[in-house]
């Protein structure tokens, strides 16, 4: 019952206008990627998920996964055939190394071709999105040998990919790992363990799955300094690239779970399978974690995209559903009552979503933008300021934009009523498969830690300073233009008010650690909040210069108008954040454990 429409026009708008992607045709790839291109691979992505994935969504829910005795695994109806066309699309390989098959066409391209395929199909997508990290854990920290066997494969779409961390006794506390590896003398290592959680641990979409997998050596020393990284293929492969003898690893169960049920959550048992060292023997933690970043901006975006989804379903219901009248007098007195779309306190849980999205979106290409920066630009001093602003948005990005997700999907369920609740409408769906989210990749509260213990102090907090010196710019260089004084205010606002927080914390945490751990959810949401006031303002001065060129276009005085609701309704929330980090650890640590 629920549709899904590419929001083409404001990804352009992103893409062309407030970043300007064009602009930087001397980094690699980047000048293949004329606007024109972009927006027919825009087209075709769009139409590929809101035609094809989008219908499977809610069938993929309703059957789930299906494992059979032989531990294979079976994906909903026509998961198959959407993958196969997935993989002859070429949308794998979008933004890949050339030299392993890929397009690598522009980060920024491949992120925003991702959301539409999240959108449409959350669960659909981590399939593919798994093996992509997989494919850049590969490319950064694998052997030659290693990137030519596997790379081009996964690449293709023909293989997929996995990550292999959780076990039962250890989630967020990798140092209690317990699987492990003993070194055959041959170059490889037999893997004993048992994986919990593994999303897309085994299925039917691809002839082969190579998982990555943590594992203590025998010998290594115990806690996290001590944990390698391994591939660990579902089969073999043969010298000349084909597929050899099946690996002793299986999936055990797959998990009953609240939502994205299309996606198999596998109990993965490695019976002394055999693996191959990725990257340095006991720096396996800092190899995952090239994945595990890829992995957050892609649950960042997972939380980014079910807002879409769930905000275009609540806002075509706003618009047709007839209940009551205008508390002004009816507004379509030809109809027994008027639409709800009529009422404020629709209106405001509607551009609540909206709001948030349309920054957010910016926020999140920009970030993307900064990934092409790191990985391409030739000068040095440019690839680490990007690294600098990534590290930093990234825990930002993964918390605030999954936490919202959840959130805008039970308020559009709500636009709903009644019918919100109920199945066929599509709109509960939404809000189980949005909570996941907030858990998976770090849960939220991890990411929260992330941001205020290690990247604000990081090299000497270079990242936010750098952060604020370009907000600070783009204020200076814009405060002549009056269209645009509300937009700047209020970054400035809350810029004073992250560099106030930021203060408290330097201050403070030191004395008592306890202090920037209560305060790291309120830094984060206060950070996100001063991220998506600079994402408003470069939107809104693209839209004021867009308006000079064409006044009759609705599209930007609707932009604008959005951003004024921004600033109105969401962007005071800092003030809050702001004090009740101030309140430090006391009012949360008064309790004994025994009166909880
Ligand atoms: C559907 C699904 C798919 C998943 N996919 C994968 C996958 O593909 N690969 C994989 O390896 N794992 C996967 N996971 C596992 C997931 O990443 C973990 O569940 C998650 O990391 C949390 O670990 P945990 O469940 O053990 O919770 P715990 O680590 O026990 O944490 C419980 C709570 O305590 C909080 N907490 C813990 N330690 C601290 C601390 N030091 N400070 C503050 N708060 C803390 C956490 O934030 C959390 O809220 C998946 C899980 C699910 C449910």
């Amino acid at each position: 019952m629920t549709a899904y429409a590419p929001p083409l026009r404001d990804m352009q708008f992103v893409l062309h206008d407030v970043l300007g992607v064009a602009k930087y045709s001397n980094l690699p790839g980047f000048a293949d990627a004329t606007p024109d291109v972009v927006d027919a691979i825009l087209e075709e992505g769009g139409k590929l998920a809101s035609n094809v994935l989008h219908p499977l969504n809610q069938s993929g829910d309703r059957e789930g996964c299906v494992r059979h005795e032989d531990g294979s695994v079976t994906t909903p109806k026509g998961f198959k055939q959407a993958y196969e066309q997935y993989r002859e699309g070429g949308w794998q390989g979008l933004g890949a190394d050339p030299a392993y098959g890929g397009q690598g066409l522009p980060t920024v391209i491949a992120v925003a071709v991702t959301e539409m395929f999240s959108a449409a199909n959350m669960a659909f997508g981590m399939y593919p999105g798994l093996a992509r990290g997989a494919a850049d854990a590969i490319h950064a920290h694998g052997t030659d040998a290693q990137k030519q066997t596997y790379l081009p494969k996964i690449i293709a779409g023909d293989w997929g990919g996995t990550m292999n961390l959780t076990e039962p006794h250890c989630g967020t506390d990798l140092g209690l790992l317990r699987s492990k590896a003993v070194a055959q003398g041959d170059g490889s290592y037999k893997i004993s363990g048992q994986k919990i959680f593994i999303s897309a641990g085994e299925h039917d979409l691809t002839e082969n799955i190579i998982h990555l997998v943590l594992a203590r050596i025998e010998g290594s020393p115990e806690g996290v300094k001590g944990i390698s990284l391994f591939i660990v293929p579902k089969f073999f492969v043969k010298e000349d690239g084909s597929l050899g003898e099946r690996n002793s690893v299986s999936c055990g169960k797959i998990e009953e779970k609240m939502g994205i049920h299309a996606n198999s959550t596998c109990v993965m048992n490695y019976d002394e399978a055999t693996g191959y060292l990725l990257g340095e023997k006991d720096k396996g933690l800092r190899a995952m974690f090239t994945m595990m970043n890829e992995a957050r901006l892609g649950v960042g975006m997972q939380g980014l995209a079910i807002s879409e989804v769930s905000y275009q379903n609540g806002a075509s219901y706003a618009k047709e559903r007839l209940q009551g009248r205008a508390l002004t007098g009816p507004k379509d007195p030809e109809k027994p009552a008027d639409p709800i779309i009529v009422h404020p306190d629709v209106r405001r849980m509607l551009l609540e979503q909206k709001a948030t999205i349309e920054g957010a979106r910016a926020w999140m290409y920009w970030s993307a933008l900064q990934a092409d920066f790191h990985h391409k630009s030739a000068d040095e001093a440019e690839r680490q300021r990007a690294d600098d602003y990534l590290g930093l948005m990234t825990p930002a990005l993964k918390a605030y934009l999954t936490e919202k997700g959840y959130w805008h999907a039970t308020n559009a369920q709500q636009v709903l009523g009644g019918h919100g609740y109920i199945e066929e409408w599509g709109m509960e769906q939404f809000v189980r498969d949005a909570r996941i989210a907030l858990i998976y990749e770090g849960a939220n509260g991890i990411q929260a830690l992330d941001l205020v213990g290690r990247k604000l102090p990081k090299d000497g907090g270079r990242a936010l300073q750098a952060f604020f010196a370009d907000i600070d710019q783009f204020i200076a260089d814009n405060k002549g233009v009056e269209e645009l004084k509300p937009f700047l205010d209020g970054l400035a606002s809350a810029r004073n008010d992250v560099a106030d927080a930021t203060g408290w914390l330097m201050q403070n945490a030191f004395s008592n650690p306890d202090n920037a751990g209560a305060g790291s959810m309120d830094f984060l949401h206060l950070f996100s909040l001063l991220c998506l006031s600079f994402s408003w303002a470069m939107l809104a001065k693209s839209a004021v210069e867009k308006q000079k060129e064409d006044a009759s276009d609705p599209f930007y005085h609707n932009k604008l108008a959005t951003g004024k609701f921004f600033l109105a309704r969401i962007l005071p929330e800092t003030k809050s954040h702001l004090a009740k980090l101030k309140t430090g650890a006391e009012p949360l640590m008064m309790l004994a454990a025994e009166a909880f």
